[in-house]
């Protein structure tokens, strides 16, 4: 990646007000830069983004009232690195903090399969403990064959779970041309895994404005990861949680290789939330609960699992998904084992 590639942000004093914001950003506009006005964590900034500023404009902007620094990131990614927000992100969903002291724990089926199945399993997973409903309405399946979702339907499922539980749902949008759809019914947006490099649908996303949960690609590298995180925060949306959920490997042992480095890690080079999904990652129901409680030892700040009342009759996944019972015994020994790990994994 070359220095063409990179941004440099201007972060403003938080007192600058958006007019004063604007004319600064027109001004470096009008001398041939190309300049995004954003808001991360309440705090107004500037990225220049590719070319080098020259040494004037430079000047001028140290000079400037409004600017409080200069931040020129040593990384392709800027906005999402630690540096820009060294007291780290908190997302929030509704009622719910990700990234705050509590870990979050999101659980519901893989995909919605029909009124009563996702009724019975929000109302079990709200019970069990946790603090959000996931399911899939649209889903990227690997075979043009396999049951692709209820769509608008599921969309309206998950809805009505919302309102008997109270818990905010997350769901997975595929396209570009659902995310208006999806945005009407979600109130967090999951971009999948197969989905992570498609920047059209990043974009199209961080315009929403709704809280995100950014999947890692199975062959996606951090940075990789990273950068696609970084549409979405240049895309003006800093509501970006991370979700590790296991790349690929040599060995079929496992449906995938859950790379717990990748918490530690994305924790100190980024400001944004990470949590762990111990079912895509695994593939397997008995290996959940153990998986999920070395991600809150290695410092996620949840975990998002697939829950099911009949695990074997799942339409999707039932092999990864685990019983109620299962659930509400990981969230007890996820709260204790988060206040064992925290003074450990605070950066
Ligand atoms: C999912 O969470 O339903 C899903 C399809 O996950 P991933 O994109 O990680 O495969
Ligand atoms: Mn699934």
């Amino acid at each position: 990646m070359g220095r063409e590639d990179r941004a440099m942000i201007v972060r403003l004093r938080p007192e600058t007000d958006e007019q004063e914001s604007e004319a600064l950003a027109a001004a470096l506009r009008r001398a041939g830069l190309d300049v995004t006005l954003l808001t991360l964590g309440g705090t107004p900034l500037l990225s220049v983004n590719g070319r080098a500023v020259p040494p004037e404009v430079e000047q001028e902007l140290l000079r400037h009232p409004a600017v409080e620094k200069l931040l020129r990131p040593d990384r392709p990614y800027c906005l999402a690195a630690r540096s820009s927000r060294p007291d780290g992100t908190v997302v929030r969903v509704g009622p719910v903090e990700i990234g705050a002291k509590q870990p979050v724990i999101i659980a519901g089926p893989c995909t919605v399969e029909n009124r009563d199945q996702l009724l019975r399993i929000a109302e079990a997973v709200r019970n069990a403990g946790a603090s959000m409903l996931r399911g899939g309405a649209f889903k990227p399946r690997t075979s043009p064959y396999s049951f692709q979702g209820l769509g608008e339907r599921g969309l309206e499922l998950l809805a009505e779970a919302r309102e008997e539980t109270g818990l905010p749902i997350v769901t997975e949008v595929l396209d570009t041309e659902q995310v208006e759809l999806v945005a009407r019914y979600a109130d967090m947006l999951q971009i999948g895994s197969r989905n992570m490099m498609n920047f059209a649908l990043l974009r199209k996303v961080a315009a929403t404005g709704k809280p995100v949960l950014l999947k890692r690609g199975f062959a996606a590298t951090i940075e990789e990861w990273l950068l696609a995180a970084e549409y979405l925060l240049a895309g003006g949306n800093d509501q970006v949680v991370l979700c590790e959920r296991g790349v690929r490997s040599f060995d079929p042992a496992t449906r995938f290789m859950l790379d717990l480095n990748a918490v530690p890690l994305v924790r100190q080079l980024s400001h944004l939330p990470i949590i762990v999904d111990p079912s895509h990652g695994t593939g397997l129901r008995e290996l959940v609960p153990p998986m999920s409680f070395a991600a809150i030892a290695a410092g996620a700040h949840g975990i998002i699992v697939e829950v099911h009342t009949s695990p074997e009759a799942a339409l999707v996944d039932g092999r990864q998904s685990i019983d109620p019972t299962t659930l509400a015994s990981i969230v007890r020994r996820v709260r204790m084992l988060r206040d064992m790990v925290e003074e450990l994994v605070a950066v």
